[in-house]
């Protein structure tokens, strides 16, 4: 049996158990770093099938690896499985309904760690089947919303001895994920005042609050005069209380800020980090700051996106049926006419090529996107980055949802575990198993991406952006 059929047949035949495990992670949403059911059951999972699993690696506790095999190569598969909070949504519907709990799965990652975790069982039985040396691995990738899970675990050396990753991304889109992705770092800001009485003493008071209002302020101006692919987002996490009589003697902001490079990254924290004392000179207050995390740019691996591209080419997509054309029709009029505009934006992220002629008439992708070398970036940003900095990697992404469904939205969530989803999860794990057993069986195939991957970084070496002190954050910290 060639390796397409037995990697095609492998997902067919176990489709009703990875659905499950996806079910159960939607059912079980949980935020960065406190995934402890997510993270214990898919860990459970691959015990069950024969893994040797090692939990709470890299000092994260909801991190861990699923290993088999012996030497090399050493083939890794990232699968992430943290949700959003404010995004629970009942699964299946075309309108806004909220479960009671806050946490939801807008990101589709209970897919994107079982797609990857079912590309590593269908690579392990064909390699038990035939024999086959080398090593699959699978990494449980906690903490991507926000926490930059991966680039801690890159700098506690979790992912040290691996030759190569592969991993995907839910969307409305069949596509090679080649675009790169900008870096990031998470600063929060405090200031520190004097309280007093607001209307008895204001003479006295020394306002943080004040201070952190400058500040937002003086970045406003500062957005006018950063690189264009630049971005700073903050969010105030501590305005200092409820009392306006009482002078806000402590206030706190978190910063956001994105640039193309760590480098440039760096560069734009240091202006930032000028508007916060100067907002602290004029107020009297004073300021620290803390780093939360911080993550990389994306470096694609063209030859390895090349054999990826060939084997999503060759796993093909199964079309959708009547029920599934109709909820992507719900879910498609359910957008804003603005984001219905926008369809093809959000699938470009993804790496879809083309004009959309494909589309007419249709709510949901039926096809895959040419590979192309794409020449934008796509101004968000992902951990995948550093391990794509410390070892060839390649992404691809599925049709999981409605043409154009953006993340982090309740639509996202609405489809997590839709049958055009679960097609889409198997598709992703097949081309990714598929992948890893073409190299398995021929590691002449490595020399390429080995050679691309040392060209680089012989000539950009890798620093880890977060600081050997920061330690990763939940959100209910
Ligand atoms: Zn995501």
């Amino acid at each position: 049996m060639s390796l397409q059929a037995f990697t095609k047949e492998y997902m067919a035949q176990h489709a009703a158990y990875f659905e499950e495990v996806s079910r159960f992670i939607f059912h079980h949403p949980e935020t960065r770093f406190e995934e402890y059911e997510s993270a214990k059951y898919l860990a459970d999972q691959c015990e069950a099938h024969g893994f040797i699993v090692e939990r709470g690696v890299g000092g994260i506790e909801t991190a861990f690896t699923a290993t088999y095999g012996e030497g090399h190569p050493v083939i890794g598969f990232l699968g992430e499985f943290d949700a959003l909070p404010e995004l629970s949504q009942e699964p299946g519907s075309t309108e806004e309904k909220r479960w009671d709990r806050h946490i939801g799965h807008g990101c589709g990652h209970n897919l994107l760690g079982t797609g990857a975790f079912a590309a590593a069982c269908a690579a392990k039985a064909y390699m038990e089947a035939h024999d086959l040396p080398g090593t699959v691995k699978f990494f449980g990738c906690p903490g991507e919303e926000g926490g930059s899970g991966k680039t801690f675990m890159v700098r506690e050396g979790v992912f040290d001895g691996t030759d190569l990753a592969l991993t995907w991304h839910p969307s409305p889109s069949n596509s090679i994920m080649s675009v790169s992705t900008l870096a990031n770092i998470q600063v929060f800001y405090r200031f520190k005042g004097v309280p007093s009485h607001a209307a008895n003493s204001p003479h006295l008071g020394r306002s943080a609050l004040d201070a952190v209002e400058l500040m937002n302020s003086g970045v406003q101006y500062l957005r006018e005069h950063m690189p264009d692919q630049a971005r700073i987002h903050y969010a105030i996490t501590n305005t200092g209380g409820f009392a306006p009589n009482v002078v806000q003697a402590n206030a706190e902001v978190l910063y956001l800020i994105r640039d193309v490079t760590t480098e440039r990254v760096m560069a734009l924290f240091e202006r930032v980090n000028k508007v916060a004392q100067g907002a602290a000179l004029m107020t009297e207050t004073d300021v620290t700051f803390e780093i939360d995390k911080a993550c990389s740019n994306y470096i694609p691996n063209r030859a390895l996106e090349r054999i990826l591209y060939d084997s999503l080419t060759e796993i093909g997509i199964e079309p959708p049926t009547e029920d599934e054309k109709r909820y992507a029709q719900g879910i498609f009029e359910s957008m804003s006419e603005a984001e219905q505009k926008d369809y093809l934006g959000v699938m470009k992220g993804f790496g879809y090529v083309g004009d959309g002629s494909e589309f007419a008439g249709k709510y949901v992708s039926d096809s895959i996107s040419p590979y192309e070398i794409p020449t934008e970036i796509l101004t968000a940003s992902t951990d995948v980055s550093d391990v794509s900095w410390i070892m060839p990697t390649a992404q691809l992404s599925t049709s999981t949802s409605a043409l154009g469904t953006p993340l982090h939205t309740w639509q996202m969530t609405s489809q997590g575990i839709s049958s055009n989803a679960h097609k889409g999860m198997l598709r992703a794990g097949a081309s990714m198993a598929l992948t890893a057993l073409k190299i398995f069986e021929n590691t002449d195939l490595l020399a390429p991406i080995r050679d691309e991957f040392t060209a680089f970084s012989q000539e950009n070496p890798y620093t880890c952006p977060i600081p050997e002190d920061v330690k990763p954050s939940p959100l209910s910290k």
